[in-house]
């Protein structure tokens, strides 16, 4: 058996083969043709290995020469001097990596190689690892563990650092009071007993003895018992316990200090766990598949990319991931494999945004003097903001290769002016543009405000724009259609409708798409399939960090208007606490005893949607019965038809009603300008994004405006959240800071996220995200397409990634 090849440090290796020898008698049975000989087989490659192991690996082959000719007595004594040569020794070695044999190193061994040792393929199923069975492969599977790449990559949830190896006699100098001291330590079974508690517990108490002390450990698993005898040597890590003479340890871990320590005088790894499987048996099987599978593995990255980022290769990442040498190695091991992470994705969105900028598109001619009278005719100025992000689109609109844009600005920053001066210009070009909507009311919504932002135009510069909806009249309707096939209607707003296949357009040059997480990549689409490669424009509301916007939409350029218009009135934002909701009652009946509207937003429930609108009925009858029984309420929630939706958000905006009753689906950009109070119930179980979302739905009339954060939780943390919200009226800074509190998956939340899956990487890591960037963005620079063989790993990564999850991403 020479099995160091396998990936066992041979150290470790020998370690083992001498304490089979020992407990075989001393019989020179441990290793194939006794222990001189095998020396003779490997002392070759572990050199070529372990360079700086090289005096060592001499004398120790010194020490075993004529060891067949000795007695067992004999052989007793000299491994007890070699036993303890051996100790530590492979930390000597930094790299837990073997440099490779070389090649004369390797031939010589490969006969033995093809025998005895084994490999696996990462991705066979973890059944082809010694000792795992159809039981505790249900075990990992639970886990999510199926193939040994899986376990591989199976992170530690956190490391467990026993590193300290102290002498037993000077433990209790080690412990201060109120300081926690986790340390290891070496010593000889003096004593084993299973005593009980006096409420009945058994336990095992054991005496721990080396050189300079003795040191009392018990465990509440009366199953140790069974594994330690008195005179054994056992390594014990764990937190002390108790001061001066009175230390101990409880419920350490522990292991026979012969073998190569996994558990026990290093950094160990605390894993995820699951019913009926341990950590030390789940490290014994990262340990197994680290030893037989990294050989095998492929690193994905090209040797020259991985210089240029400095990151390690691989297989020390994995190795390190599971038994680093210290926590700041497991650190850039996380890196690297976050890396890899950020990569793939990076490279599926750059893929996607540079295959679509490569088709041909239709350039847009600017006409700038019909701009600058568009600008003039307008009541108010636009901000720079504006401004920038408006130049930025037709700098793209000007392009022979189609647009592809999001544009992000806050609740009442002006997108839609900005989109409608881009519209106007395509037109005067004589092309088309359509607005896609993801509500009737919102399509409507921007009809009329493009209707009255175009209403300063004399009419020969004045665009025709038409509204399809679901509900427009059949009789328009064949008009509209045949305005848009001819071309003569400019611009189209409208919803899904416009989706439809009887829609055509004349020349669709510019889409534009409205608050785009209500839709899907299908829909984006489908809308593009409408025109030739149209210029596409997203615009959404919600402020995303940049972090956040290049792992969800990199493959999309980004405008940021990042700028209110002068002189609004910020919303005033108080936080309620439960007991004075009478209060906050009150406060909404004054505002509509003036003339005004309210939104009232219920608590979010994340189960599920139909319990949702359960609780939002009960809430809105609830305020109809017992708070406002002489006021018009009315009711939305996520269980209603669009229809219904248009229908009652249409009744609120026509002033048919004195407050709405809502979930969070009232969320996207809907102007009632006569609505000034917002009372937001649970308010601390929102995003501090969204809660900002909610506010911006008053405060558009010219009135004073408020939102009230009403919470029954007094938590130190949830009141400072919410009082986040109270002071800030930057949305950007809001997400940033939602995004640190809660974590992406939280800060998009659950039902909608889209985000994809990451195990390693945090968003929080920005600089491995840009280095990821700039990889993609040079890797595909060369090889747009990664057909280069160094990249092929790379490609079917990209492809598994992306096939997977086409629907995810938009
Ligand atoms: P959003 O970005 O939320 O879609 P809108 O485009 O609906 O914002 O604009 C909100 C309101 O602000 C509209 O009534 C619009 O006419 C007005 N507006 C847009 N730009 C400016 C500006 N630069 N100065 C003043 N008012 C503006
Ligand atoms: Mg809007």
């Amino acid at each position: 058996m020479t099995s160091s090849e396998a990936g066992h440090h041979p150290i470790a290796f020998l370690r083992r083969v001498f304490d089979l020898e020992r407990r075989k008698g001393y019989q020179d049975s441990a290793a194939v043709g006794g222990i001189e000989r095998l020396f003779e087989r490997n002392l070759g490659v572990w050199l070529t290995q372990h360079p700086e192991l090289r005096s060592h690996f001499q004398q120790l082959a010194k020490l075993v020469r004529g060891y067949s000719t000795k007695s067992p007595m004999e052989r007793a004594e000299l491994l007890a001097r070699i036993m303890p040569l051996l100790d530590g020794t492979e930390r000597i070695s930094e790299r837990p990596h073997r440099v490779r044999a070389s090649k004369a190193a390797e031939e010589r061994t490969a006969s033995a190689k093809a025998q005895l040792v084994k490999s696996v393929d990462p991705d066979e199923s973890v059944t082809a690892l010694p000792g795992v069975g159809a039981q505790r492969a249900r075990q990992l599977e639970t886990l999510g563990i199926s193939t040994v790449r899986d376990l591989l990559y199976l992170v530690p949830r956190r490391y467990a650092d026993y590193t300290q190896v102290v002498p037993i006699g000077r433990l209790g100098r080690l412990v201060r009071v109120g300081e926690e001291v986790t340390c290891t330590v070496i010593g000889e079974v003096a004593q084993v007993e299973v005593r009980e508690t006096t409420n009945g517990r058994r336990y095992v108490a054991v005496e721990l003895r080396d050189d300079t002390g003795k040191i009392p450990v018990i465990w509440f698993n009366p199953y140790v018992a069974r594994q330690l005898a008195v005179g054994q040597r056992i390594a014990v890590s764990g937190k002390l316990e108790g001061s001066g003479p009175y230390v101990r340890f409880r419920n350490p871990e522990w292991e026979p200090a012969e073998a190569d320590l996994l558990n026990t005088g290093r950094i160990v790894p605390i894993y995820p766990l699951t019913h009926g499987l341990y950590q030390r048996q789940l490290r014994q099987l990262t340990r197994t598949a680290l030893e037989l599978a990294l050989p095998r593995l492929n690193d994905p990255l090209p040797t020259a990319l991985r210089q240029r980022y400095e990151l390690p290769s691989l297989t020390w990442a994995l190795a390190q991931l599971h038994y680093p040498e210290s926590l700041a190695a497991a650190e850039r091991a996380r890196r690297r494999l976050a890396f890899d992470e950020f990569l793939v994705l990076q490279l599926g969105l750059v893929q996607r945004r540079l295959s679509w900028h490569a088709q041909p598109g239709t350039p847009v001619p600017i006409d700038r003097e019909l701009l600058e009278r568009f600008l003039a005719s307008l009541p108010f100025q636009l901000t720079s903001a504006q401004r920038r992000a408006l130049e930025e689109i037709l700098a793209d609109l000007a392009q022979p290769h189609p647009m592809s844009r999001l544009l992000q600005g806050d609740v009442g920053s002006g997108k839609t002016v900005v989109a409608a001066a881009a519209a106007l210009l395509v037109h005067r070009a004589g092309f088309q543009s359509a607005i896609l909507a993801p509500t009737e009311i919102l399509a409507e919504q921007h009809f009329r405000t493009l209707t009255r932002l175009y209403s300063g135009l004399s009419g020969a510069d004045r665009p025709l724009v038409a509204l399809l909806t679901g509900s427009t009249p059949e009789r328009d309707r064949g008009p509209i259609l045949a305005g848009l096939a001819s071309g003569a209607i400019g611009i189209v707003v409208g919803t899904h409708a416009l989706l439809e296949e009887r829609v055509q357009f004349h020349h669709l040059t510019f889409a534009v798409i409205d608050e785009q997480h209500r839709f899907g990549v299908l829909q984006r689409h489908t809308l593009r399939s409408k025109g030739k490669n149209p210029h596409v424009l997203v615009m959404t509301a919600t402020p995303i960090p940049r972090s956040l916007a290049l792992v969800l939409h990199g493959d999309l350029d980004l405008s940021i208007i990042d700028e209110l218009p002068p002189g609004r009135q910020p919303v005033k934002t108080y936080v309620v606490p439960g007991r004075k909701r009478a209060e906050a009652y009150k406060f909404v009946r004054r505002e509509i005893e003036q003339g005004h509207q309210a939104f009232v937003i219920c608590p979010l429930v994340e189960e599920s949607e139909t319990i949702e609108a359960r609780a939002a009925t009960a809430e809105y009858e609830r305020l109809q019965r017992d708070v406002f029984p002489d006021l018009r309420l009315g009711l939305l929630h996520g269980r209603m038809s669009s229809r219904e939706k248009d229908e009652v958000m249409t009744r609120f905006r026509d002033g048919e009603l004195d407050i709405l009753v809502s979930t969070a689906v009232v969320e996207v950009g809907i102007d009632v300008p006569n609505a000034t109070v917002i009372l937001i119930e649970g308010a601390e179980r929102f995003g501090l994004a969204q809660l900002h979302q909610f506010r911006g739905r008053v405060g558009r009339g010219t009135a004073p405006s408020y939102c009230l954060l009403v919470s029954d939780t007094d938590t130190e943390a949830a009141r400072q959240r919410l009082e986040a919200v109270a002071t800030t009226t930057d949305g950007f800074r809001l997400a940033e800071i939602d995004l640190q509190l809660r974590g992406p998956g939280e800060f998009l939340g659950t039902r909608q996220s889209g985000l994809p899956n990451l195990r390693f990487a945090t968003l929080a890591d920005m600089p491995t995200l840009q280095a990821a960037r700039r990889a993609a963005e040079e890797l595909l620079q060369d090889d747009p397409t990664l057909a280069a063989p160094e990249h092929a790993a790379l490609a079917e990564l990209v492809r598994a990634r992306w096939t997977r999850s086409v629907a995810d991403v938009s």
